[in-house]
């Protein structure tokens, strides 16, 4: 990796974030080459455009107001977004009896209600005093890590049915078990965020022609400095193979992988032990995403918005993303952590009945009648 193979810095990953490093080290004229494993960029932002001529995201849609960066972007390359449908009532089909309300919070007793309010107090209250940079150097966090989010939730909560919804919730939030992530890690998570209203309002808006644009624009302006089906093997520091092909000689690398995939990447020297300890230890999460399409948005002609929650579904939590000027309707559905790998075991068509199924019981049988399903597992 001398000669042309040559840079200051090759960033590893071609997803948002690698796109992202490698857009900003070209702004300050520095020299760099991006390098993806895949046969495309971005990552888990995917989009496919379907047979009936609507775009519809595989992987990440939605952004919020404080998703800046997101939002600067849209602008510089003129993207349209949409506003999240919301208009009608939600269904909360909560042990095993579906209800409908037009308010936000669900319909639960009072107590269990007042249960959720100050668990969410209680949360507002961590997320104000644990610092943004390094929490896990705070005086909260010792504490805050000796619980997972499972473990709180069954000592704070103390009504069953608030407990019940305030996991439904975490774990589609979380897209892990929530006995594998601890409540520091949430608290965390809440904090970059900006605040737990920020979180519960995340879905506020999505990319019309896909979230995919993002990086496909980024690595169209980037152009031949993202190399395309090359997987980074390893790191070596002060090697002398550099004449090696498929070598790259640099003084900076910026890995911009998923963390257990980063682990799969070879180092010479070691990474520290606890590094290797974190990037072995830590969950993946897993959520299943699909988008099933409709002759129109019926549910909305029953004055439904499309969001759902489902405590006893492997389908836990569905929004509309119809697209505006369309006459067909999008339900996306989603799955995760212990539900979303029980889907994946299952054979494509057990799968897609399940959803099926899962959303009749959520809305009616018109659910079953749709042109499409676009879904895949993340
Ligand atoms: C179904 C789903 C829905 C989501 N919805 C949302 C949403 O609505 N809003 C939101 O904000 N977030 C959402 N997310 C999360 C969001 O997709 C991720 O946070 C974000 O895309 C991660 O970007 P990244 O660049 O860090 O990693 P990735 O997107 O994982 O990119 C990593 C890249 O590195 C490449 N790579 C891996 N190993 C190597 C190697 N050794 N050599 C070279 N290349 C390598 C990979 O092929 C990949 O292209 C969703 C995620 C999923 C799965």
């Amino acid at each position: 990796m001398v000669g042309k193979d040559k840079v200051d810095v090759v960033v590893v990953g071609a997803g948002i974030a690698g796109l992202t490093a490698a857009w900003e080290i070209n702004r300050h004229n520095h020299n760099f080459v991006v390098l993806e494993a895949r046969d495309q960029v971005g990552g888990r932002i995917q989009s496919v455009t379907t047979e009936l001529g609507v775009t519809v995201d595989l992987g990440a849609q939605w952004i919020c107001s404080h998703h800046q960066r997101m939002h600067a972007y849209a602008k510089q390359f003129g993207l349209k977004t949409a506003p999240t449908y919301r208009s009608g009532r939600t269904i909360y089909h909560l042990n095993g009896k579906p209800k409908i309300t037009l308010k936000e919070i669900p319909p639960l007793s009072f107590k269990a209600v007042v249960d959720l309010i100050q668990a969410k107090n209680k949360i507002d209250q961590w997320v104000g005093r644990l610092p943004q940079e390094e929490p896990w150097n705070s005086a909260l966090a010792h504490n805050l890590d000796q619980f997972t989010i499972d473990r709180w939730t069954e000592e704070a909560l103390l009504t069953q049915s608030a407990r019940n919804f305030y996991r439904l919730w975490a774990e589609a939030m979380a897209c892990v078990d929530l006995d594998e992530i601890s409540l520091l890690d949430m608290l965390w998570c809440i904090k970059t965020a900006g605040s737990l209203e920020n979180v519960l309002h995340g879905e506020e808006e999505w990319f019309i022609d896909g979230a995919h644009s993002i990086p496909r624009r980024m690595a169209e302006r980037l152009g031949e400095k993202v190399k395309l089906n090359t997987p980074v093997k390893r790191i070596v520091v002060n090697t002398d193979g550099a004449d090696n092909t498929g070598v790259w000689k640099t003084k900076h690398v910026i890995v911009a992988v998923p963390l257990i995939l980063a682990d799969r990447i070879g180092y010479d020297p070691p990474l520290l032990a606890s590094r290797a300890q974190l990037t072995q230890r830590l969950p993946q999460s897993i959520v299943i995403k699909f988008n099933v399409i409709y002759e129109k948005p019926f549910w909305r002609a029953e004055g439904l918005n499309g969001i759902s929650y489902y405590d006893q579904g492997l389908i836990r939590y569905t929004i509309d993303s119809t697209p505006p000027d369309t006459k067909i309707g999008i339900l996306t559905a989603f799955s995760g952590g212990k539900f979303g790998r029980k889907l994946s075991a299952m054979d494509l068509v057990a799968r897609r009945n399940k959803v099926i199924n899962d959303l009749v019981e959520l809305f009616s049988p018109q659910a079953r009648t749709h042109l499409a399903i676009y879904g895949k597992i993340g």
